[in-house]
């Protein structure tokens, strides 16, 4: 009987307006791999466009905040006056099943998870610029003045976090940088803390040959 290999978590994260939606989208797209995207649940009221159950399950403060009573998340953020969080059942049963994951979550959950499960790979989307990133949050025209402030105050306090994870990736250009994302998740497969049990198999296969 062939045990599954637990999959391999991936975590895309950075401040807002960096194009980690465009560039998790943009992965998605690329072929020859086998992501599944983990949908976050969130109290931000619903963009024109955004589905329920593929961009959010979208949700009342009320159902979120009985969901982190009954310890349904993996990680979740008070991110702008709403609940974002990542449903953990999903996660684990993916994993389980040896898929690989991506959660595409900001900076405050994704240190979360770093803690849980030190052995994702955690990726940080980084602008170009700061310009570039005060111009996509203009250029999206889903908020308000005061909530493209907050959001750069936040990103301001982010940028310095991007040490804490394995790879940093600048979004100069959305395919490129899928591209980059999609390589590293190879590389890490060869990884050889993530291989060596593989490999060594295979030499005790050899011996009794
Ligand atoms: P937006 O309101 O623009 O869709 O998302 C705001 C921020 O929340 C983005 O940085 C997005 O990546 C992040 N986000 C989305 N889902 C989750 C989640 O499940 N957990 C956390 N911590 N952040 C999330």
């Amino acid at each position: 009987m062939k045990l599954n290999e637990r999959g391999l978590l991936v975590v895309l994260s950075g401040p807002s307006g960096v194009g980690k939606g465009t560039v998790r989208k943009a992965l998605f797209d690329l072929e020859g791999h086998d992501l599944v995207y983990s949908t976050s649940m969130t109290t931000r009221p619903q963009r024109e466009g955004e589905v329920e159950g593929s961009d959010y399950y979208f949700v009342s403060h009320e159902e979120f905040e009985r969901r982190i009573k009954d310890d349904a998340f993996l990680e979740w953020a008070e991110f702008v006056g709403h609940y974002y969080g990542t449903p953990k059942d999903k996660v684990d049963a993916h994993l389980q099943e040896g898929r690989e994951v991506v959660l595409e979550i900001e900076v405050q959950g994704a240190l979360q998870v770093r803690e849980k499960a030190p052995e994702g790979v955690f990726i940080f989307v980084a602008p170009p610029n700061k310009e570039s990133l005060y111009r996509r949050l203009l250029r999206r025209g889903t908020e308000t003045g005061d909530t493209i402030q907050k959001r750069m105050d936040k990103a301001e306090r982010e940028f310095p976090l991007a040490h804490k994870y394995d790879y940093i990736v600048v979004n100069d250009e959305v395919t490129n940088a899928a591209d980059r994302v999609l390589a590293i998740i190879r590389a890490e497969h060869a990884r050889t803390e993530r291989s060596i049990h593989k490999y060594n198999q295979l030499l005790e296969v050899g011996k009794h040959e």
